[in-house]
């Protein structure tokens, strides 16, 4: 009964989505070290890959830059979620700023990973995007250790010092199958290969590329929320798009053309993980606005996962 005749529709909300247990982290220690110390809040590059937080933060009082240099000696300053180099905190010191670390767990744990090989003297191979932020601070770790890979092909192809020392790694927003893959090439290359014992890539992002691969099989158009600079929104697009569905990846409702809901009359509908739930509210509406829509949440996996607040700004 639901048609484009009719300008009726169904929409298709894939779970889990939006906001995961690092991005809220990181959000409320801004929120926090603003009631805590007032504005400026100095952070250093967006706090989470996402337009609306950071022009949300920015209207309380938050001032993003990109490098510590330009943040005045003695300021308070944020890390974001995706990590840093120890050279970035190195300068932070140096400035005297009091720094407020809102890496994510998750990342902070395969920088672990990845000073442990290398203190072993094993080359660690990275597999992620060399020009993400995240992919940068891990690689800076341990400098002259690290070799980046994007993917299988590359894995093919990469060369080693000592192939009888060799580690991987992975940036925590990858393409879950694509990653696996190109370990399997470095194993397979390398058998002495050491490893993760459990991904890393993260929870949230397997779950929401879970979600998103269950509802675009059903799915005319896939419309996914979040930034272009959004490393896991922009897999969640392409996950789509291999089960099936076309898939657009937008920044809110105001950017969706109506064309490309021309003849879609199942819209499935996700959020990245930096991408707030409002905005998936915000498209719903816009949707209704345009007639009749029924509203089916998919997805059974539920994430209860949360991470304590940096000391700086978790007491009362
Ligand atoms: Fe942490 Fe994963 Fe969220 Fe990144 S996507 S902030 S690694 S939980």
């Amino acid at each position: 009964a639901w048609s484009a005749a009719t300008g009726e529709r169904e929409v298709l909300l894939a779970g889990p989505r939006s906001f995961c247990a690092g991005v809220e982290r990181a959000i409320e220690t801004v929120e926090r070290a603003l009631e805590r110390f007032g504005a400026p809040v100095y952070v250093r590059r967006q706090i989470v890959h996402n337009r609306h937080v950071v022009s949300d933060l920015e209207r309380r009082g938050a001032v993003f830059v990109e490098e510590v240099d330009a943040v005045p000696e003695g300021s308070l300053l944020v890390l974001a979620a995706h990590g840093v180099a120890p050279a970035v905190r190195a300068q932070a010191a140096e400035r005297q700023l009091r720094v407020v670390d809102a890496t994510c767990p998750l990342v902070a744990k395969v920088h672990q990973e990845v000073r442990r090989y290398a203190d072993h003297d094993d080359t660690v191979v990275l597999i992620g995007h060399a020009d993400h932020e995240e992919v940068v601070g891990t690689t800076g770790e341990a400098p002259g250790h690290v070799l980046v890979v994007a993917g299988p092909a590359e894995a093919e192809t990469i060369q080693v010092p000592d192939p009888t020392r060799v580690a991987y790694a992975m940036q925590t927003t990858l393409a879950v199958e694509e990653a696996s893959e190109t370990a399997a090439v470095l194993r397979r290359r390398f058998p002495a290969l050491k490893g993760p014992r459990t991904d890393d890539i993260c929870y949230a992002t397997s779950n929401r590329q879970a979600g998103v691969r269950a509802i675009a099989r059903q799915s005319d158009l896939v419309i996914v929320l979040g930034s272009q600079n959004s490393s896991n929104s922009r897999r969640l697009a392409e996950v789509a798009e291999a089960a099936g569905a076309p898939a657009v990846l937008i920044d809110d409702a105001t950017e969706l053309e109506l064309a490309r809901l021309a003849g879609a009359t199942r819209i499935g509908i996700t959020a990245g993980a930096s991408a707030p739930p409002t905005l998936v509210d915000e498209l719903v509406r816009c949707l209704s606005g345009l007639g009749p829509v029924m509203v089916t949440e998919a997805g059974e996996l539920t994430e209860d996962i949360r991470f304590a607040l940096p000391k700086e700004v978790s007491q009362a």
